[in-house]
């Protein structure tokens, strides 16, 4: 009797296997498909600079305007893809379409600076700078100090020495770095001693809690204190309330991003937002709260 249930378990579990493997290959199909039909968007999410009381900044952020499913978020399809080339195509997408979408803000008299996230294995290819510099000719109105990259940590796990020559190389074309989602790794500190880095983008995790978390609180302050120390630009993600920003601002992080200042949105929305949006409710909040 045991054995029966158990080759019967085994049997069931071989099937959901298959499953499991034709079903992921359904999904990276559809997600190659996705590309080829041009269902990819960018929305855009804002950049706050409260002491200066501007917006200096969008991050590209990708969505699948999916058929049937609607408007579906990159974690839901980047897991997918991010292992195969599928994540080189999508990425250099991404580029261009940003490129070009500044392009055509920067005529309504803009000065933002595009970010850009970039997957481990697109950023690894050993073209990967030659591909970006001809992506950039494609566009003369940009010129390259106004795109930033953002990366994981986690990308430079193989091969360190790799990953710093081709910041290195960007960096001379006038190309930024920020180090996204920065504290969440395992090895901040020794990537920080031999990464190129500009920008240390402090990962929403800390900020969410640190008005309630001591420790996310020093977290937060500590990773303000090393940028200093570094002389590396600072940025907030995750800034949801207008509380968040002031304590932020008290402790030296001027840059927040979040739902506090906008959502990500549609490109279309996006000069409507930024002229109607007030700075004032941010300083308001700053100044009446107490010192710490
Ligand atoms: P990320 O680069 O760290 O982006 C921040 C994520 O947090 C975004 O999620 C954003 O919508 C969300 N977010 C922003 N402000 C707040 C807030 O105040 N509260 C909360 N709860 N969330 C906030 P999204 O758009 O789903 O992107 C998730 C991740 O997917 C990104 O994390 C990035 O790692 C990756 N990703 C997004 N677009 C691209 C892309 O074009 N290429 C690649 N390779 N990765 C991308
Ligand atoms: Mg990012
Ligand atoms: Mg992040
Ligand atoms: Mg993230």
């Amino acid at each position: 009797q045991a054995k029966i249930t158990g080759r019967n378990r085994h049997h069931f579990f071989d099937a959901d296997l298959d499953e499991q493997v034709r079903t992921h290959h359904n999904r990276r199909t559809e997600v190659r498909a996705a590309v080829r039909a041009n269902e990819l968007v960018l929305y855009y999410q804002p950049k706050l600079d409260m002491r200066k009381g501007r917006i200096v900044g969008m991050e590209a952020l990708l969505r699948w305007n999916h058929p049937l499913r609607g408007i579906v978020g990159p974690m839901d399809f980047l897991p997918i893809v991010e292992h195969t080339d599928v994540i080189v195509d999508i990425g250099e997408w991404v580029l261009r379409e940003a490129l070009r979408q500044l392009q055509s803000w920067r005529a309504f008299d803009t000065d933002w600076v595009i970010s850009v996230n970039i997957a481990a294995r697109h950023f690894q290819r050993h073209d990967f700078v030659e591909r970006l510099k001809m992506i950039l000719a494609e566009f003369p109105e940009v010129p390259p100090h106004m795109l930033e990259l953002e990366i994981l940590e986690s990308s430079a796990l193989s091969d360190i020495s790799h990953v710093r020559s081709i910041m290195l190389d960007c960096q001379a074309l006038g190309i930024s770095f920020a180090l996204d989602d920065f504290g969440t790794g395992y090895s901040s500190m020794s990537y920080l001693k031999r990464l190129p880095a500009d920008i240390l983008k402090i990962d929403q995790s800390f900020v969410r809690n640190m008005l309630v978390d001591r420790d996310d609180l020093h977290l937060v302050s500590a990773v303000i204190g090393l940028a200093r120390s570094f002389g590396l630009g600072v940025i907030a993600e995750g800034v949801e309330t207008i509380e968040h920003g002031a304590m932020l601002m008290r402790l030296g992080c001027d840059l927040v991003q979040g739902y506090g200042v906008a959502r990500p949105m549609p490109a279309d929305e996006v000069l409507s937002w930024v002229a109607s949006f007030d700075t004032a409710k941010v300083w308001q909040a700053a100044a009446s709260l107490p010192p710490i």
